[in-house]
């Protein structure tokens, strides 16, 4: 059963607690979120690029007028959930895991903008601009986090205490969810892609499991996550049912000898099949594989990207 509808816009979860959902949840469309803690907000993520990073805070302006945001969080360093921070007023201290910062500097807007005029052959380029072509990259400037979140803390926002907890590796090398235990709510950022392929930048999947695992216990009844739905429990468990089932099945093809994108066109992908960009399955197979092999070579983000254009077709 859905927990809320899944359409876009500010979707009220509990007393001072709003969900910023956006369908259909691909590459780059991403949720965020508000805890208002009376007189004062804290923001989970901005988006993508800043027109979509206006017209969240322009719906979330009924509750920032009254609460202004003091606070806000990176749950990690893709810019899907970073590049609109310049529209933050420059008093919110924006809190992320130390890791965060070098990831936003390394994949920039101007490196995004670069990739998608750049001419790689149609097959590349084609699925690079259906990916990412109705984002704006130019005239971003990036504004980086401020805080650090090395190990869990306590915010007070307004009179409400929220939990920053940190995980990593799992989904990148520094991942951040948000707990409000006053409404059991989760904003799990990006180690929760419900409906959608997850994709696993760092690894291993064990740590990641491990990750959501601690979400679990957590004993919330909400999951907020960074691309699809709003969920539940159940939706966790999938998740990790997923990571288990890539990591089994790369073990097994790596061992009998198998290169990245064979491995990628054997593995079965089974009832997971269905979920959004299931070709996310080559960078989830080549993680796997550098953590196998300390000798894989690390991600190259145009060869993968151009290995995902390969699987679709
Ligand atoms: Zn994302």
């Amino acid at each position: 059963m859905p927990v809320t509808d899944y359409t876009e816009g500010l979707h009220q979860l509990a007393d001072g607690v709003w969900a910023w959902l956006q369908p259909d949840g691909g590459w780059g469309v991403s949720n965020a979120g508000l805890i208002d803690g009376g007189g004062h907000s804290l923001l989970v993520d901005t988006q993508f690029d800043l027109p979509r990073t206006r017209r969240m805070l322009s719906a979330m302006a009924a509750v920032t007028a009254g609460s202004p945001i003091r606070h806000a969080v990176n749950t990690h360093g893709n810019g899907d959930h970073c590049f609109g921070n310049e529209l933050l007023d420059p008093g919110v201290r924006i809190w992320a895991a130390p890791e965060a910062g070098s990831h936003l500097r390394a994949e920039s807007p101007q490196l995004l903008a670069a990739l998608l005029a750049a001419d790689l052959g149609p097959q590349l380029s084609g699925y690079l601009r259906q990916a990412f072509g109705t984002f704006e990259f130019t005239g971003i400037t990036t504004r980086l986090p401020d805080a650090d979140v090395a190990s869990d803390i306590e915010l007070t926002v307004g009179s409400r205490p929220v939990r920053l907890l940190r995980f990593g590796p799992a989904h990148t090398h520094g991942d951040v969810a948000v707990f409000d235990p006053a409404s059991g709510v989760v904003f799990a950022g990006d180690l929760l892609f419900i409906g959608g392929t997850p994709i696993m930048w760092a690894g291993p999947a064990h740590s990641w499991i491990a990750a959501l695992e601690r979400l679990l216990a957590l004993d919330a009844d909400t999951f907020v996550p960074g691309h699809g739905p709003v969920t539940d429990a159940a939706g966790v468990h999938e998740v990790i049912a997923y990571l288990a089932h890539v990591e089994a099945g790369a073990t097994e093809l790596h061992a009998r000898g198998r290169t990245v994108p064979q491995a990628a066109d054997e593995l079965d992908l089974g009832r997971f099949a269905d979920w959004g960009n299931p070709e996310r399955l080559v960078i989830n197979v080549d993680s796997c594989y550098r953590h196998l092999d300390p000798g894989h070579p690390a991600p190259d983000l145009v060869a993968l990207f151009g290995q995902m254009a390969r699987w679709r077709n």
